[in-house]
């Protein structure tokens, strides 16, 4: 029998507050708003010498840790091709076109994605969890899934295999 386990770690402290504008349609550009999104992640794999497939504390701390970071900050694009984002001075400038916004730097954070949908915060976050587990020496799972809610009942998700 081939079998495979999974667990799952979504809590109510896996939440951030953020603001974000996205562009799409090639050059639409949406207003500065913001979301209470939520976050889940799954880890697919084989039962170790313990039982389990991954330790469920570190799963959520470390998710946890991340989505912090996120927390009442503004989500910014550093690879969009139509917003730029520079850092001038304490204030953080995003440009599109002749619109432009000035936001202190402490209030922002730079994320090297190409447009702040949840599909790519998710493929953002999970990135930073192998990050984190590789620092600390933790194997990483056969597969790796970061679900981001935008909006009730919409989900993205990212999944990363080895
Ligand atoms: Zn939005």
């Amino acid at each position: 029998m081939n079998e495979r386990y999974r667990v799952e770690v979504t809590k109510d402290s896996l939440v951030f507050s953020a603001g974000h504008f996205i562009t799409f349609a090639g050059g639409i550009i949406e207003r500065l708003h913001g979301h209470n999104w939520r976050v889940k992640v799954e880890v697919e794999g084989p039962i170790d010498e313990n039982f389990y497939v991954f330790d469920f504390i570190a799963l959520r701390d470390d998710t946890k840790a991340i989505v912090d970071r996120l927390d009442h900050r503004l989500l910014l694009p550093t690879k969009s091709k139509l917003i730029h984002v520079a850092i001038d001075g304490t204030q953080a400038v995003a440009r599109y076109e002749d619109r432009f916004w000035s936001i202190p730097a402490d209030e922002c954070i730079l994320l090297p994605v190409e447009n702040t949908t949840a599909e790519l915060i998710a493929r953002w976050i999970g990135g930073e969890l192998i990050h984190i587990w590789t620092s600390k020496g933790i194997a990483i799972p056969e597969v790796l899934r970061v679900f981001v809610e935008e909006n009730f009942g919409q989900w993205a998700s990212w999944e990363g295999k080895q």
